[in-house]
């Protein structure tokens, strides 16, 4: 096989294997459309990375983000949201919003890391596109890490509350919530954006998903290795990530190495070609 087709067939695979499981155990066909529309976008975007297509990812981003955020949260009416995720998880309900994050944001990333964030966040599509690519100073604002995981507890409270005093027409407020809860993360994240001259600011800062998806992607199969002798200590690597990662240090306690999104960046821009995943 091409070289080039490898990976995105690869990733293809993986998504016909969980979309055909998840069909047959939970008889719905939904699934079998959803994984193949994110596994077909996710390959064709990392195909166009593969052959050095600076907007792959974009396109990735935008077609899976829209996607989620308009079809399933808009229209389907399914909070997609950390705290829709508690409230079907309460309610013991097996759907959407917890397969989805059992598989993107909890378990998912022991294979392919924070490849959530750099791929299909509907909030980090948007920051993306906001003109700090890469923060300047790759020092973190110290202690104000420590937001993500007071949110995360906050919500998780607020949707307990909620449940156990069986407010009524709990659903419909899930949804307004919902949508209240995009506009803040909108809202903090393009305002964090340019105070921290950061367009990541709102990942490293206050999204309360990462309390999942840092202790998982800790152990991720899918990582940037330097590989290479001919490394020449450029840091160029280093001034492109958006995430602070310091890639130049392989083991897996290496500075910021669970926040990296594998967005290729350092990859893209070594001169000597050092880096793999
Ligand atoms: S850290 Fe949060 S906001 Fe940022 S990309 Fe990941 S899930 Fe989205
Ligand atoms: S630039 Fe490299 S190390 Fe940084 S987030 Fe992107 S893939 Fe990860």
């Amino acid at each position: 096989m091409n070289k080039n087709l490898r990976v995105p067939v690869g990733i293809f695979g993986i998504f016909l294997i969980i979309a055909i499981t998840l069909t047959y155990t939970l008889n719905n066909l939904f699934y079998l459309v959803n994984f193949l529309y994110i596994g077909s976008i996710l390959s064709i975007g990392i195909y166009l990375f593969v052959i050095n297509n600076k907007y792959g990812r974009h396109l990735v981003q935008f077609t899976i983000g829209l996607y989620m955020v308009i079809f399933l949260g808009i229209i389907l009416q399914e909070n997609m949201q950390l705290s829709g995720f508690f409230y079907y998880l309460f309610l013991g309900v097996f759907q959407a919003a917890v397969i989805h994050y059992a598989i993107a944001k909890i378990f998912g990333p022991v294979l392919f890391g924070r490849g959530w964030c750099g791929y299909a966040c509907w909030t980090g599509m948007v920051l993306d596109i906001l003109p700090f690519k890469t923060p300047k100073n790759h020092e973190r604002v110290k202690n104000l890490g420590l937001l993500r995981y007071m949110i995360f507890i906050l919500i998780f409270i607020g949707v307990l509350i909620l449940f156990y005093l069986n407010v009524p027409n709990l659903d419909y407020l899930m949804f307004i919530i919902f949508i209240l809860g995009n506009l803040i993360y909108y809202a903090v994240g393009i305002v964090s954006a340019y105070i921290l001259k950061d367009n990541r600011a709102f990942c490293k800062y206050f999204c309360p998903i990462t309390t999942f998806l840092k202790p998982a992607s800790y152990f991720s199969l899918l990582r940037v290795k330097n590989t290479s002798e001919k490394c020449i200590k450029c840091n160029k690597c280093i001034n492109n990530c958006p995430m602070d990662v310091d890639m130049l240090d392989n083991r897996r306690k290496r500075k910021n190495g669970t926040e990296c999104i594998l967005c290729l960046e350092c990859i893209s821009n070594c001169p000597t070609k050092s880096l793999k995943i």
